[in-house]
């Protein structure tokens, strides 16, 4: 599937009364962040998504599913060198992955020959069929065996899991390069926001990194499956990277500001469940006592329950000291 050049203008068109539509529930600043004003050029952008350039020959896919668009949902990217394309993530439907694999072709004249989906929730991972295209090569799907487990035990349509039976898996005991010719990609093995994450790296640290949802920027991140220390650790380790643009898997670009405002939310979420913890209060009581902290501006939810989920991991964590 590819979008006509019509459609595309219409939809371009149309962004201006999503980011309108979205106004009521955002504060000017968050809209301005969430808008990518200031930000870098932008090469396309749909109701559900927009991509932007965040190096030669690379780009950053910032979903917008705040209007109930649903297409991507999670944030990916498109890394082109001169012998192949990489893209991060397969997205939420395979309309999504089909758009996005679209987009690279137009990007870097090439259909994409590898996807790295960094871990198995499925707005990360239900679109790989969308990659399979009449007269272009499958691209070979790259995760590790606990994401690959994870997404073909999940309940879900059969025929969207299939491609994932031809994973090619990266070990999770160190980082996995992929050459593309004029820059290499590393794939690199972490934890933390599930049990198998992957961060995507390019040129040595320096390029852009795809951090997976490890990071959230302007949304509250999910914990259902967190181990948050191991969360805290891993964000903490992914800021330390000399990289000028974090994509975070939710959420507006950050740079170095936004990830040190991201490690502040983390440890205000820590800082009130322990302080619960040694209190005796449950998860709902901590998280009815959470707020987050006016400095860091605002940061919207996908789910109303999501300050009960981040209390919840932190107290099942603290009950188990499994850290
Ligand atoms: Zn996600």
């Amino acid at each position: 599937m590819s979008i006509s050049r019509r459609q595309f203008v219409a939809a371009s068109a149309g962004c201006a009364s999503y980011l309108a539509a979205a106004g009521p529930f955002l504060s000017a600043s968050a809209l301005r962040r969430w808008s990518g004003i200031g930000a870098r050029r932008v090469v396309a952008q749909t109701p559900w998504a927009r991509i932007e350039e965040v190096g030669e020959g690379m780009y950053a896919i910032i979903s917008t599913p705040l209007d109930g668009d649903f297409t991507t949902v999670c944030n990916g990217g498109i890394i082109g060198g001169s012998s192949g394309t990489v893209v991060v993530e397969a997205f939420n439907t395979p309309e999504g992955a089909a758009w996005a694999a679209g987009q690279a072709r137009a990007l870097t004249e090439r259909w994409p020959d590898q996807v790295v989906v960094s871990h198995y929730h499925g707005d990360h991972s239900a679109g790989p069929a969308g990659f399979a295209a009449e007269g272009e090569g499958v691209p070979r799907l790259r995760a590790t065996a606990a994401t690959r487990e994870l997404v073909e035990g999940s309940p879900g349509d059969e025929a969207a899991k299939a491609p994932w039976a031809d994973v090619v898996v990266v070990p999770e005991d160190g980082p996995v390069e992929i050459d593309l010719g004029s820059r290499v990609v590393e794939v690199v093995p972490r934890r933390g926001h599930t049990a198998s994450d992957l961060s995507v790296e390019v040129d040595g640290g320096e390029g852009p990194v795809w951090c997976g949802d490890l990071v959230w920027n302007a949304m509250f991140p999910n914990y259902m499956d967190a181990v948050p220390s191991r969360l805290s650790r891993t964000v903490r380790a992914l800021q330390a990277i000399p990289a000028g643009v974090f994509v975070p898997g939710h959420g507006p670009l950050a740079d170095a500001q936004a990830m040190s405002r991201y490690v502040a939310l983390i440890d205000s979420v820590e800082e009130t469940a322990r302080y619960a913890w040694q209190r005796g209060m449950t998860a709902d009581e901590a998280a009815e006592s959470y707020e987050v902290p006016a400095e860091l501006g605002d940061w919207m939810s996908f789910n109303p329950n999501f300050h009960l989920r981040a209390m919840q991991a932190w107290m099942d964590e603290l009950a188990g000291a499994e850290y």
